[in-house]
C-alpha cells in the first residue's frame, strides 16, 4: 500500500554571495522506501492490475488511492493494483518505485496502514515498518524484474467492456460474440433430421395394431 507523507525541504536562493540569504521553505511528498531484504524479484503467481482513476483504487484497495498489494497468506500468489504509470506521475510518484514498494509487500513486507499522529522528515526510518525509510515519492529508480508468468490487464476505460482470454490476453468482444452465435445457432444443414412419428397418434389404418 503507497503512503504519502509530506515532509519539509529547505534550500538558499542560490547565489553565490548573497547579500542576505533567503531560505526557501517548500513541502515534498515523501514515501517509504522498502526494505533491501524485500527489495527482490518476486517469484509467485503475479497479476498485475492497472487503473486510470484513482477512485477505482481506494474502492479496491480502502486506504491509499495510489495502489495496493493482495498477498495470499503463503505469498505464493499476489494481485497489485495499482495507477497507470501516468497517473502516478501526475501525482508526484515515481512508477518504478511504486511499483517496487507494492512488489516488496508480494515479498512479504508489512508496514502500518496509516501514519498515525506521527510526523517524518526525509531519510528517517519508521520503525514500525521494518525499517523503511522515507525518500522523496518521485525518486527514479529501475524498473523492478517481474516473473515470466506475470498477468498485466491494462487500465480501461469504466464504460468498456474488456473480452480476455483466459491467458489474459485482449480478444475483440464483437468476434466472441460471432463465434458463440455460430455455436449456438447450428446452420440448417447441421440440423439433426426430424421426422415425425406416422404412428404417433394412431390414426393411420396401419398404425392401429
Ligand atoms: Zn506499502
Amino acid at each position: 500500500m503507497l503512503l504519502l507523507a509530506t515532509g519539509a525541504a529547505y534550500a538558499n536562493s542560490g547565489a553565490p554571495y548573497p547579500k542576505k540569504v533567503i531560505v526557501k521553505h517548500f513541502r515534498i511528498q515523501m514515501s517509504l522506501l522498502q526494505p533491501p531484504k524485500y527489495d527482490i524479484p518476486y517469484t509467485g503467481d503475479l497479476e498485475i492490475m492497472f487503473y486510470t482513476y484513482k477512485e477505482n483504487i481506494k474502492e479496491l484497495c480502502g486506504i491509499s488511492d495510489y495502489a495496493c498489494a493482495k498477498i495470499w497468506p503463503d505469498h505464493k500468489k499476489c494481485i497489485v493494483r495499482i495507477l497507470t504509470k501516468d497517473v502516478l506521475e501526475k501525482r508526484g510518484y515515481a512508477y518504478n518505485f511504486a511499483l517496487r514498494h507494492e512488489l516488496a509487500h508480494c515479498n512479504g513486507w508489512k508496514h502500518p496502514n496509516t501514519l498515525g499522529n506521527k510526523h517524518f522528515s526525509l531519510g528517517e526510518k519508521w520503525d514500525e515498518a521494518e525499517g523503511g525509510v522515507w525518500i522523496e515519492a518521485d525518486r527514479k529508480m529501475a524498473a523492478p524484474k517481474l516473473p515470466e508468468s506475470t498477468k498485466i490487464l491494462p487500465a480501461y476505460s469504466p464504460y468498456k467492456i474488456v473480452c480476455i482470454t483466459p491467458k489474459w490476453e485482449e480478444e475483440s468482444c464483437a468476434k466472441r460474440q460471432e463465434d458463440v452465435l455460430a455455436y449456438s445457432r447450428p446452420s440448417i444443414s447441421t440440423m439433426p433430421h426430424i421426422t415425425k412419428d406416422p404412428c404417433i397418434d394412431y390414426t393411420k389404418e396401419e398404425c392401429q395394431r
